[in-house]
């Protein structure tokens, strides 16, 4: 028996009772998905019949927490208002979606500060999560540690921490950690997993890990490029993955890949992670 729980993004096109159908063909029991289109845009209506379902299957597969993705386009540190008011709005309608399947996650890259400073982009995502965040939500937000391509910020773990200091409604949110990003960010989880968990314990904090996004890095650690490769084809390799998903401090979140590959190669990455995990 083992116990990862492991999934890949799914595109969520024909609904949750799709989506759920699809993760069980690839010996998925989580997932990840767009809330809308990753470039914006409207989302589209969502039918309670079809989460109905997609509940039961979730159910019946022993589904752990699945994470949805916020779109790319959502900037909470935009220079302008119009585009900060575009994030808040949009995090907003996507919350009161999640509401169909509270309980789950809704991941969200902090934000560009578009050469504003990391300092004035943390106080203006904070800013946007108190005029959002509430514990009436039946969702967590978690953070998303990026690569720091570009202006991007929470490019380190204590950029995210600064960010949760200043967010009042601490109880929904939380922080997923992507390999590649924090590879790419500098983090050495190929030599030492446990210097970065222990980084990462005392930056931000253990408890608020929420979920991992797990993907190899076409680049070398510190390059700041964002670039994905499949399972075992990249800078971090299997075996470094591998390990990550059998550390003590991560092992029961949900693992998420988000790897450049079609359903037929996650459910191979998925059956070498979970062959892996149990011997
Ligand atoms: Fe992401
Ligand atoms: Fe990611
Ligand atoms: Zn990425």
């Amino acid at each position: 028996m083992d116990s990862l729980t492991i999934g890949s993004h799914i595109s969520s096109a024909k609904g949750y009772e799709a989506m759920g159908k699809t993760a069980v063909s690839m010996d998925a029991d989580t997932f990840a998905f767009f809330t809308r289109n990753p470039r914006g845009g409207k989302a589209k209506e969502i039918k309670p019949q079809d989460v109905e379902k997609y509940k039961e299957i979730a159910q019946r597969y022993h589904f752990g927490k699945i994470v949805a993705h916020a779109p790319y386009t959502m900037n909470a540190c935009a220079a302008k208002e119009d585009l900060r008011e575009f994030a808040k709005n949009t995090m907003k309608d996507d919350l009161e979606r999640m509401e169909y399947i509270p309980g789950n996650y809704y991941n969200l890259h902090p934000g560009s500060h578009v050469g504003q400073g990391a300092q004035t982009g943390i106080v203006k995502i904070a800013e946007i999560l108190n005029q959002v965040l509430d514990p009436k939500w039946g969702t967590t937000v978690l953070l998303e540690t990026m690569a720091g391509k570009g202006t991007e910020v929470g490019k380190t773990f204590e950029e995210l921490r600064q960010i949760m200091d200043l967010t009042e409604c601490k109880e929904r949110l939380g922080v997923c950690l992507d390999t590649c990003h924090v590879w790419d960010g500098g983090y050495d989880i190929v030599h030492d997993l446990d210097g970065v968990v222990q980084e990462f314990d005392r930056v931000i904090g253990l408890e608020h890990l929420k979920a991992i996004h797990l993907n190899d890095s076409q680049n070398l650690m510190g390059s700041h490029k964002d670039r994905h490769a499949k399972i075992g084809e990249g800078q971090i390799g299997l075996e470094a993955l591998s390990a990550v998903t059998r550390h003590p401090a991560f092992r029961h979140l949900p693992f998420i890949l988000e790897t450049p590959n079609d359903e037929a190669g996650w459910a191979q990455e998925i059956r070498i992670l979970r062959e892996r995990a149990a011997s």
